[in-house]
């Protein structure tokens, strides 16, 4: 499917989805995280490493001030927190392009400060907060007939109809 919206009721509810997508990915995945401050970037960034194989006992925190942080796992899981960035126009140092491998996968919060460095192929996520506990997520492909994207959504929505 080229879209998927879901609901989730609590912290736990977001990041069980985000741990059904780590546990989906197969490395070389992008997946960019837009929503305002609490939305729930960073608990669903923690889902994911989770489905990557990073240890429970591993904190994953917004890497704000560090804007990268890398953990090695199942699959390698880089952690950006782009929110640094706004205003910056070079931003090449991070090396986005070189960070993304088959044997990786990329999460990026306040992906939409990237500006230019914005990675063609990817799945953005949205999170929006509709209530104190609730949040609605939007998940869509990049391009939005991404063959492998709308593969890994047609599989998240199975598993959570
Ligand atoms: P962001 O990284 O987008 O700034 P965080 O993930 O750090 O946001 O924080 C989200 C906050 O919202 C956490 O305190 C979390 O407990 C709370 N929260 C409440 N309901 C939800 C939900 N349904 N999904 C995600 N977080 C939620
Ligand atoms: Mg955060």
């Amino acid at each position: 499917m080229t879209s998927l919206e879901l609901i989730t009721q609590s912290p736990e509810a977001t990041r069980a989805l985000g741990r059904r997508l780590g546990e989906l990915c197969v490395g070389g995945e992008v997946v960019l995280l837009h929503g305002n401050l609490g939305a729930g970037k960073t608990v669903f960034a923690q889902g994911l490493a989770l489905g990557l194989g990073v240890s429970p006992e591993e904190p994953v925190v917004s890497p704000t001030f560090l804007i990268h942080i890398q953990y090695q796992a199942r699959l390698t899981f880089n952690h950006i927190d782009a929110y640094r960035l706004l205003g910056k126009a070079d931003t090449s140092f991070l090396a986005i392009d070189e960070l993304i491998d088959n044997q990786g996968v990329m999460a990026v919060e306040w992906a939409e400060y990237l500006g230019n460095d914005i990675p063609h192929k990817r799945l953005e996520v949205t999170l929006q907060l509709c209530g104190e506990d609730s949040r609605l997520l939007r998940l869509e492909p990049r391009p939005a007939a991404d063959q492998h994207y709308t593969a890994l959504l047609d599989a998240l929505a199975e598993h959570h109809p």
